[in-house]
Order: C-alpha cells, then sequence, then structure tokens
C-alpha cells in the first residue's frame, strides 16, 4: 500500500488528453480521482461534494476558468485548507500570480514532467494544515 492510498484528488480540467494522462498517472499511484471537465461542473462539485485532499485546477476552463473557481473553491465551508496546485499554460505569469493571492499553493507549468507534477502532489499533501 503507498503512501496516497485512499487520497482523493479533484482534477479540473477540459483538455481530455491531458485529463487522461493525469489520472492514468494519479491511479497508478494509488490515489481516487474525481474530474470535472468545465467550470460549470466544477461548482457543482464543490457545493455538492466533502472537500478533496488535493485539487488540481486548470485555469483555461469552459463557463468559469480556473482564477474564479479558486475563488469560489476558498470560499467553500471546509475547503480553506484544501491545498489548490494549478496546472497553467506557457507564458502566463499573470494568472499565476493572481491564481497565488487568490489561494492557490503552487502550480506547474504545461507541458509538464509527471514526475514533477507527483512530486509537487505528494509535497502539498504532506504540508496540509
Ligand atoms: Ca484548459
Amino acid at each position: 500500500m503507498s503512501e496516497s492510498a485512499s487520497k482523493r484528488i479533484l482534477m479540473v480540467e477540459d483538455e481530455e488528453d491531458i485529463a487522461f494522462l493525469i489520472r492514468y498517472m494519479l491511479e497508478r499511484h494509488g490515489f481516487v480521482v474525481d474530474h470535472e471537465a468545465d467550470g460549470r461542473q466544477a461548482l457543482e462539485y464543490f457545493a455538492q461534494g466533502k472537500p478533496p485532499d488535493l485539487t488540481l485546477m486548470d485555469i483555461m476552463l469552459p463557463y468559469h476558468d480556473g482564477l474564479e473557481l479558486i475563488e469560489r473553491l476558498r470560499a467553500q465551508p471546509g475547503w480553506d485548507s484544501v491545498p489548490v496546485l494549478m496546472l497553467t499554460a506557457k507564458a502566463r505569469e499573470v494568472d499565476i500570480v493572481r491564481a497565488l493571492e487568490l489561494g492557490a499553493d503552487d502550480y506547474v507549468t504545461k507541458p509538464f514532467q509527471p514526475e514533477e507534477l507527483l512530486a509537487r502532489i505528494r509535497r502539498l499533501l504532506r504540508s496540509r494544515r
């Protein structure tokens, strides 16, 4: 049994190939993955679901972008300490700064190495308040 067993990760990502790869990698390492493919679905998840152990948040999304979603996530009762790791496109420094201000904990830039994403997830899970 790995250290990640039973940890639940919410992934908000609209690009199917990226979502597939992330899910494949995380499940291989023992994580449970809940996938929401756009901003509307993500808001429904916030409203109905109990907080995950960590959230992976794409920035460019249909209906509501990742920046708005981070703000909304942080406003949910019980979600204030959920680690949020952003998935950003290259050369979007403005988004990165804004997202960190809104409460994101870290980010990776696409295209990212799977091992880097995994390392950052593990670090955030260790440092969870
Ligand atoms: Ca996207």
